[in-house]
């Protein structure tokens, strides 16, 4: 048998690096498999995005993260991970999937697209960007859906439907009018959320307040259709001109990938994913969580802030149990 890794890691987003970083430092025999480009959610993300956070609260491993505003943007934090990982040469194995991990005595077999792997413990942190919360109306397969918001350009001049009151649905419809959009926002509940950033708030409810843009509340979409679009609102159901649909309505964890691996998740709708708040370990030992994937449905609860921390907790955890082996 070839020596098993002593950790793989799952995962090249901030915390997968964040992990890679303590395994370097501990001269572990470890590796991460990312199966698209490094840190692949952000680079998802709006070209024109900022963070919410001030760059220092992104930093992973006390590395200096420097932005030319307190709060950076998309690119200077994909220049600021790919940075961490290039001259830290972290082994990263790119555009390589995990598909399975499965348990067999002390060890775990991980298979990937392109091979299989053995390691002693597995880190899931595989984050949740990539499966959308769909609609499931008919016409969201159209190619005028998508659920993933780029830049306004193309929008300019369209009429656009966004669906969602996050910070997503927000910031997208905001900067779509700005850019010459004709911007409806369909919204499931009776305002806009909550936890949309302080600072934008009033620039949305004051766009809406004023006419700018179009806002239906309590209102979901019906069905979609080349020109056209169906909601109902509490008026009745209405249809009008439409040219493209953005829906932000969130994002969920692969379920599936994390109950095949043999991990246990709540019965209620939060689908939390079982695991030590101490040591992150799950339910399998030797299998760990770190990052957003931690917090099920409730996908606002973890981010890159409060769960760097994850990557410390894991290593110091698997140190201790090699101290209590010897
Ligand atoms: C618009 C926006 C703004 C945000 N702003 C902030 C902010 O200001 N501050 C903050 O703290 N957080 C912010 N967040 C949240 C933050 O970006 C996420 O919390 C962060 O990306 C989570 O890191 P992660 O490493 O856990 O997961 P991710 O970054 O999602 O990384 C997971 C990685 O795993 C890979 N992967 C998935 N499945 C597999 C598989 N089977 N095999 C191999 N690889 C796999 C994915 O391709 C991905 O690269 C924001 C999120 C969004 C959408």
């Amino acid at each position: 048998m070839t020596t098993p890794y002593k950790v793989l890691i799952i995962g090249a987003g901030p915390i997968g690096l964040a992990c890679a970083l303590e395994c370097n430092k501990k001269n572990w025999n470890y590796v991460v498999l990312e199966k698209e480009t490094l840190t692949n959610s952000l680079f998802n993300y709006p070209k024109n995005m900022s963070f919410f956070s001030t760059s220092e609260k992104l930093e992973i491993d006390e590395i200096p993260f420097i932005s030319n505003n307190p709060k950076p943007n998309r690119d200077e934090a994909l220049e600021y991970y790919r940075r961490v990982a290039t001259s830290n040469r972290l082994k990263i194995n790119l555009y390589e999937e995990v598909n399975a991990i499965n348990k067999e005595g002390d060890h775990f077999t991980v298979i990937s697209n392109k091979t299989e792997y053995v390691a002693e413990n597995v880190i899931i942190a595989s984050g949740f960007y990539d499966i959308p919360k769909l609609l499931e109306v008919p016409g969201e397969e159209s190619s005028k859906v998508t659920h993933y918001y780029n830049e306004a350009h193309p929008y300019a001049m369209q009429q656009v439907v966004v669906v969602g009151a996050s910070n997503s649905a927000v910031d997208a419809a905001l900067e779509i009018w700005r850019k010459g959009g004709h911007v409806t926002m369909v919204i499931r509940g009776s305002e806009i959320g909550d936890r949309v950033k302080y600072w934008v708030k009033p620039d949305i409810i004051n766009r809406i307040g004023e006419g700018s843009i179009k806002a239906y509340y309590n209102s979901e979409i019906v069905e979609i259709t080349e020109n056209d679009i169906t909601i109902t609102t509490p008026d009745g159901e209405i249809s009008f001109a439409n040219d493209f649909v953005v829906a932000l309505t969130g994002y969920r964890p692969n379920f599936k990938f994390l109950e095949d691996s043999g991990i246990n998740l709540s019965a209620d709708t939060a689908r939390l994913p079982q695991y030590d708040a101490q040591t992150m370990e799950t339910n399998i030992s030797g299998l760990y969580l770190a990052g957003v994937i931690c917090g099920g449905m409730e996908t606002h609860k973890w981010f890159i802030e409060n769960s760097r921390i994850h990557a410390k907790l894991i290593t110091e955890h698997i140190a201790t149990l090699d101290i209590k082996k010897e």
